[in-house]
């Protein structure tokens, strides 16, 4: 069957209802303010989000997204950079840096091993984490994936490829309930997390 192409107005419509939080009431709403604003400001957001895609990359040596080789997190010479802490999405970072009580470096797998949805460790940055570890100037790998099933089994796949370079391998510490999402704690939580890291 043929599919008709959306008209303009419809085909936003149906962009904006990909979002988060953006039901089929919102996307219209959106839509139709969008239609009322100032040329300006609607052409200014359309370059903000072509540039998001255009100039945003990976960091070289942690994967967090920058817009520079290297994010300003692994190019701040006052980093520790013996200890890396490990974290699923790019959010966590910003949670995380947000405690204010970390003063290591990052590696963002930009996702969790989950054999059911064919995400293995090729889908991953693991390649890239070995590497660095492999550089031997790392001393410590923090463990901060989410305390989910599948982010203990990323975890715990971690430390095995890792416990063979020598490298101290730690994990945050049960602060968080278990099933809740890193992004979410609270500074304090992630504080004391971090302070109670065990040995993996
Ligand atoms: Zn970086």
């Amino acid at each position: 069957m043929e599919t008709e192409p959306l008209g303009v107005i419809a085909r936003l419509m149906h962009e904006l209802g990909k979002l988060p939080g953006i039901g089929p009431k919102s996307a219209e709403r959106l839509t139709h303010h969008l239609l009322q604003a100032p040329k300006q400001q609607v052409f200014s957001l359309a370059e903000a989000l072509r540039a998001i895609k255009e100039q945003i990359h990976p960091c070289e040596v942690c994967c967090h997204p920058t817009e520079h080789v290297r994010c300003t997190i692994c190019a701040d010479p006052q980093r520790d950079d013996s200890l890396v802490c490990v974290v699923e999405q790019p959010r966590d970072v910003i949670a995380l840096e947000r405690s204010g009580s970390y003063r290591g470096l990052y590696h963002v797998l930009h996702g969790r091993l989950s054999p059911l949805d064919g995400i293995g460790p090729e889908q991953l940055t693991i390649d890239r984490l070995m590497a660095r570890v492999r550089t031997g100037r790392i001393q410590e790998v923090i463990m901060a994936t989410n305390p989910t099933t599948e982010g203990d089994g990323t975890s715990l796949y971690l430390s095995t490829l890792l416990g063979p370079l020598g490298v101290k391998v730690t994990r945050l510490a049960r602060g968080l309930p278990t099933g809740s999402v890193l992004e979410f704690a609270n500074s304090q939580m992630l504080a004391d997390a971090l302070e109670g890291r065990r040995v993996l």
